[in-house]
């Protein structure tokens, strides 16, 4: 492994001096839990192919609207249990290029949190329904169009941060899943707003979720929107960044009204708060605090 990684490291080094004359924008190392993007760029246009944690992803590289450059971008992510170092292989013509990611550790925390009962042990009638849920965002999350996400993403409601995405959960004295998503203060019947441009996947009402909203924004890169007390879209509609898609509420799986915003690349559940960052955030978290609204502690802790 030592030789493999010091045959990448000298094959980075050379990149600038490539005939192809083609540059990389990698990040060496993200923490767990976050997105990062990548990107290719050279004086004539290109398609480059990306392979990373098992799939193939091609991108058309874009022309930039003034210059003679055209750049390839891709929007890739670390796992929130990931450990070991990944290969990310970036193919463009002619040429095979590969670098190594170290994924860094995160400290998640922990909730305590107590639900309605019917959500840690779901009764028997509702199994039909929590499958079926199941297999619809397994669909969602499969989709993989043409890149239409772009960063900063935009906050989808003004408040606060109540429960940071990775966090370690236990409901009602049992341990579940990690929260793969950040939690946002929000009164009922607040607009909640797309982060990015995008199309409608789904606008259901689920099980744990309540009415939900998945948006594609390509890539495999989608954001979803749960706990809605109303839509304002429908599935197949283009929305752009910052239109409003929903009202805010208290369906399904919570102790209270609030927004659970989840970021998926490629169906891997990401921290979408240091995306909200020009340039986006790679390590570190949980990020909480790029809000500089603090949760207050009398408050009912919110969950799902
Ligand atoms: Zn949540």
């Amino acid at each position: 492994m030592n030789l493999l990684r010091a045959f990448l490291f000298i094959l980075c080094l050379c990149f600038p001096l490539s005939a192809f004359g083609a540059e990389f924008s990698v990040p060496p190392r993200v923490s767990q839990g976050h997105a990062f993007p990548v990107s290719v760029q050279d004086d004539k246009p290109f398609s480059a192919l990306f392979y990373w944690r098992g799939e193939e992803l091609k991108a058309k590289a874009v022309k930039h609207p003034k210059k003679a450059l055209w750049k390839a971008e891709i929007l890739l992510a670390v796992p929130l249990d990931a450990q070991k170092e990944q290969v990310l292989s970036i193919t463009i013509p002619r040429e095979k290029h590969e670098f190594i990611i170290t994924p860094l550790a995160v400290n998640w925390p922990k909730s305590i949190l107590k639900v309605a009962p019917r959500y840690v042990a779901p009764p028997a009638e509702a199994m039909a329904q929590i499958e079926r849920d199941r297999l619809l965002s397994r669909k969602a999350l499969a989709s993989r169009t043409e890149k239409r996400w772009s960063l900063p993403l935009k906050r989808p409601v003004p408040g606060g941060i109540t429960s940071v995405f990775g966090g370690r959960r236990v409901f009602n004295g049992q341990p579940r899943a990690p929260h793969k998503g950040t939690d946002m203060r929000c009164a009922e019947g607040t607009a909640v707003k797309a982060v990015c441009t995008g199309t409608v996947l789904l606008a259901e009402n689920t099980y744990f979720g309540g009415k939900m909203v998945y948006l594609d924004h390509g890539q495999g890169v989608i954001s979803t929107y749960a706990h809605l007390s109303s839509f304002d879209v429908r599935p197949g509609d283009s929305v752009r960044k910052g239109q409003v898609i929903g009202r805010s509420g208290a369906t399904g799986r919570v102790t209270g009204p609030h927004l659970h915003f989840g970021f998926l690349v490629q169906g891997v559940a990401v921290d979408a708060m240091p995306l909200l960052h020009s340039p986006p955030v790679l390590t570190g978290g949980p990020s909480r605090s790029i809000f500089q609204e603090q949760p207050k502690a009398s408050k009912p802790r919110s969950a799902r």
